[in-house]
């Protein structure tokens, strides 16, 4: 085989790996692309799940909206307590009127 014909080989055999390479690259890139949008959907996903447990009820109802007060039962002062139309009430307190 002479040495013509070794560098023509050589050549197809280089630009077979520089094409697989290239393939692999784009194959990696789709794959990671799609698992970080997989994986951001699901959070998404839990975290408005998670918000909505939070704003509703497990009798569907809504609850009223949070915030910092005092509350008119417990007398505490929170960071988060319902803000109902008799006033505000902490969650402890406002846990147990809802289950009574
Ligand atoms: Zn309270």
């Amino acid at each position: 085989m002479s040495q013509l014909q070794m560098f023509g080989l050589n050549m197809w055999l280089l630009i077979g790996i520089l094409t697989l390479l290239l393939f692999a690259t784009v194959g990696m890139l789709v794959l990671y692309t799609s698992t970080r949008a997989w994986l951001t959907t699901r959070a998404q996903n839990r975290s408005f799940a998670e918000f909505q447990a939070q704003r509703i009820g497990p009798d569907g109802q809504r609850k009223p909206p949070q915030g910092s007060g005092i509350c008119r039962r417990c007398g505490d002062a929170v960071a988060n307590g319902y803000h109902t139309s008799q006033g505000c009430i902490c969650v402890a307190c406002f846990d147990t009127t809802s289950q009574t």
